[in-house]
């Protein structure tokens, strides 16, 4: 098993590629602490998991919220004693054109998708240092990098997303520390968020797409998986597309 022993901890576990990256961690024998706002969906997700090889211990927790992230965190250090692996998958849309966007949905999707992520490292980071190593994956997107009509805000995450990815790269390393941080691109993949997106833009997309087709999670979280693993060792700070090859 790849992951024997690693305790990794995913936000937005519940649904969509956070989801299908519990169960792939479960198979592959970590212990996953899977944190999301919505309970209902981690107690199913947690039933699925009860077969499976690794152990799925639910949280509830808004990455948002920085008490309840450093709580939660000094909970998981106090119980495992370390952690191998964070996933900060969470993340939200509000779309519009500029004109449109509301303050409101600006700050939203910047709380969760940009300082979430600031939240979970700032307080898990502590831990990986005295163990002296450590995988961080951040989930960014191919807007962050090549933007979209109707996400100014969604873009402007992802975008700071990476830049922090190749800031901590840097950061962490120093003083012999082998902490990694990548992030992952993912392309339109089919999970609850792209349930929105009309079927006719979402044909003409796959048109689109080298491969013609949209992602499954589950290859999202293969690749999650990989950087996750010690079979990467030698990659960090890297922006890893998973997009079909949309962005050629
Ligand atoms: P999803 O909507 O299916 O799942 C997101 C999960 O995050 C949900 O379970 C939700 O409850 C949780 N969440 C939302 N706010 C939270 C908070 N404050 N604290 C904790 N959990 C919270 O979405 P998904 O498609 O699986 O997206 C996962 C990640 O992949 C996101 O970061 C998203 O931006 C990124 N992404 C998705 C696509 C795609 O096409 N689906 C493309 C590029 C990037």
């Amino acid at each position: 098993m790849r992951l024997e022993g690693k305790v990794v901890i995913i936000t937005g576990a519940g649904s969509g590629i956070g989801r299908a990256s519990v169960k792939r961690f479960c198979e592959e024998g970590a212990t996953v602490i899977g944190c999301d706002i919505d309970v209902e969906q981690l107690s199913s997700l947690a039933s699925e998991c009860k077969e499976l090889k690794g152990k799925m211990i639910p949280k509830k927790l808004d990455v948002t919220d920085r008490t309840a992230v450093q709580a939660t965190i000094d909970e998981i250090k106090n119980s495992y004693g370390r952690i191998d692996g964070l996933i900060n998958n969470a993340g939200v849309t509000r779309d519009g054109l500029l004109q449109k966007i509301s303050e409101e949905d600006w700050d939203m999707v910047i709380d969760v998708n940009l300082k979430g992520v600031f939240n979970m490292t700032q307080f898990v980071i502590p831990v990986m240092l005295e163990q002296g190593t450590g995988s961080i994956v951040n989930t960014s997107s191919i807007v962050g990098v090549y933007g979209n009509i109707g996400q100014t805000n969604y873009a402007a995450s992802k975008a700071g997303v990476n830049a922090m990815t190749k800031t901590w790269a840097k950061e962490f390393t120093r003083k012999g520390a082998k902490i990694r941080v990548n992030s992952v691109a993912p392309g339109f993949t089919k999970t609850p968020m792209t349930e929105k997106v009309p079927e006719k833009i979402l044909a003409a997309l796959e048109e689109r797409i080298p491969l013609k087709r949209m992602g499954e999670p589950e290859e999202i979280a293969d690749v999650y998986l990989f950087l996750i693993s010690d079979e990467s060792s030698y990659v960090t700070g890297q922006v890893i597309g998973v997009d079909g090859g949309l962005v050629l």
